[in-house]
């Protein structure tokens, strides 16, 4: 159990990436952990999947992408590979545990990290990113609540577009 700091509320930074690698797609051979998951290891979904592990890889803790995204990329590695066949594939790999799901507003985004955490939408880009906030659930705790999931979601602008923006948007 970490100790309580003075701000619960910390962005995640990118190189805690190598604690939680058992959670993100980097490190492990993309058709094993398919396999692992009970999915053929096919061109398509490996295809897919490496976007992720790409994204990841760029900035750990802001691998999440629209299906569209996702397909736009997947198409550079396979030609091929339809809208549909991506959408299909991307249900699949959130339903086999490998991706997880978060709900606009904004389109859906997968992410690459499925281990509990929360998020930080940019009001302006959309981007997310992910947030620890390992102290909410225990504070509660300590006031008798019990608490069984949470989905905690803080907006705002991110440092980018906090510094692009015209001082009336912040
Ligand atoms: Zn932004
Ligand atoms: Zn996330």
């Amino acid at each position: 159990m970490p100790l309580p700091s003075p701000c619960p509320a910390t962005l995640i930074p990118a190189y805690s990436m190598a604690t939680r690698s058992a959670s993100t797609p980097t490190d492990l051979s993309f058709a094993q952990l398919l396999r692992a998951h009970g999915l053929r290891a096919t061109a398509q979904r490996r295809a897919i999947y490496s976007v992720f592990a790409d994204a990841a890889r760029a900035d750990a803790a802001n691998a999440h992408l629209s299906a569209e995204e996702v397909f736009q990329q997947a198409r550079l590695h396979l030609p091929e590979l339809s809208r549909a066949t991506v959408y299909n594939a991307l249900g699949e790999l959130v339903e086999a545990g490998l991706l997880g799901l978060v709900e606009g507003p904004g389109p859906r985004r997968f992410d690459a990290n499925v281990a509990p955490h929360h998020h930080f939408r940019c009001r302006h880009c959309h981007e997310l990113h992910d947030v620890e906030l390992a102290h909410v659930d225990v504070t509660l705790r300590e006031r008798g609540f019990h608490v069984e999931s949470s989905h905690v979601l803080l907006e705002g602008l991110c440092p980018r577009c906090a510094a692009d923006a015209p001082a009336d948007l912040r």
